[in-house]
């Protein structure tokens, strides 16, 4: 049976740092869930490999017909979902698919596929750290920045819901817990 890995944290945690390398550990044949998004790519991001970035109005046609596993409006005016298509393609693929999507969109597709699924939360040392990390990356804006933290608050509140929670404060450490973790559930 094709499993989902699911990565859920507030922005700025490490999921994506986490995801890499996991993606990259052939044993572990995953492949990752490219999200729709409406908003902008950002650096050097391609459309069709970090994101399929979607007019507002495409992203709000295809949900009308349907075409999402799971979708949020994360931030105000920024929608972002899984497509049926992109999860179907990679299970065709015999792939287990892993996922880097916000706490809601996490907890919905766990609830859709309860057996063939673990949801993991990474949690940030603390709401400073995370601050500081996301200054760091340089990615973002002053007022996206702001965005972020005023929804950390209330997404780590939703941390005991996951399966488990990867602390990622040293991140070797981190890094060798996720693997363990999902060596383990795909293993299982
Ligand atoms: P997310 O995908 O959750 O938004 P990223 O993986 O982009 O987070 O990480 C946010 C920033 O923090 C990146 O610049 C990353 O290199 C850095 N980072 C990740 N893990 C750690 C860690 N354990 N200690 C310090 N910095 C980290
Ligand atoms: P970013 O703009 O930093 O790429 O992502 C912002 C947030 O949107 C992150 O928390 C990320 O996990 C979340 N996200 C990305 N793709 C999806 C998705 O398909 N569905 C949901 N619900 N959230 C997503």
């Amino acid at each position: 049976m094709n499993k989902l890995i699911i990565f859920s944290a507030p922005s700025g945690s490490g999921k994506t740092t986490i995801v890499r390398h996991l993606l990259s550990l052939k044993k572990l044949n995953l492949a990752f869930s490219i999200s729709a998004t409406s908003r902008a790519p950002r650096g050097e991001e391609q459309h069709g490999k970090e994101y399929y970035f979607l007019s507002a109005d495409e992203f709000k046609k295809r949900v009308q017909h349907n075409e999402f596993m799971e979708w949020e409006e994360v931030y105000t005016g920024c929608y972002y979902g899984t497509l049926k298509s992109e999860v179907e393609r990679l299970w065709a693929k015999g792939k287990n698919v892993i996922f880097d999507i916000d706490v809601a969109g996490g907890l919905r597709l766990k609830q859709q596929y309860p057996e063939q699924t673990l949801a993991v939360f990474v949690e940030p040392p603390s709401l400073i750290a995370l601050e500081e990390r996301l200054r760091n990356r340089k990615t973002e804006t002053e007022e996206k920045i702001q965005m972020r933290l005023n929804k950390a608050e209330q997404e780590m509140a939703t941390a005991h819901q996951f399966d488990v929670i990867i602390k990622n404060d040293n991140l070797q450490q981190a890094l060798q817990e996720a693997e363990r973790i999902v060596t383990d559930f795909i293993n299982r």
